[in-house]
């Protein structure tokens, strides 16, 4: 059973940030979080100025074997890749129960706004761990963001079927 998620910051993440995350994880999904230490960022597969998003879900299972967690949240300020996106918000690997979720794209000076941004998406990789596939409905943290557009026009919560379902997958994920 999913209950305690590791938080890591990839590297100089404002304690605010992990904060925001931690008690929008906690209220969505009724699971507790812990905050781990400081990482150093994996370097492998360097593309220009981005880092490929599954190098940093190998390094968070490496964490999550040596810890005492279900599952880990990175959160990194690079700018993420995967080979057929030129760029991902983040990332996530139900199997390995590990997520990455980038801020390079979510900021904005208006600050409230960017935590918005931040919140939503934490919800959305997160909610992959508890079986939740991308929702049509365009209004859901699970449906999927193409772009910014799409981030700011959904809410910071799951519509009704996804929560029912992330609360249905809980009893169900060991
Ligand atoms: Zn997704
Ligand atoms: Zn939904």
């Amino acid at each position: 059973m999913l209950k305690k998620i590791l938080i890591i910051n990839f590297g100089q993440i404002e304690k605010e940030v992990i904060d925001r995350i931690s008690s929008t994880i906690q209220k969505t999904f009724g699971i507790k979080t812990e905050f781990f230490d400081q990482m150093p960022i994996p370097w492998t597969a360097k593309k220009a100025n981005q880092l490929k998003a599954s190098d940093f879900l190998v390094s968070e299972r490496e964490i999550l074997e040596n810890n005492q967690a279900d599952a880990v949240l990175g959160v990194t300020k690079k700018d993420l890749f995967m080979p057929d996106l030129n760029f991902v918000f983040g990332l996530a690997s139900p199997r390995d129960q590990v997520v990455v979720v980038s801020l390079a794209r979510l900021s904005d000076d208006n600050k409230k706004l960017f935590f918005e941004r931040i919140r939503k998406e934490a919800i959305h990789e997160t909610g992959h761990l508890f079986g939740l596939d991308h929702c049509e409905d365009k209004l859901c943290a699970m449906s999927f963001s193409k772009n910014l557009w799409d981030v700011d026009f959904k809410k910071i919560k799951l519509c009704s079927n996804c929560q029912k379902l992330a609360r249905e997958n809980v009893k169900r994920i060991s």
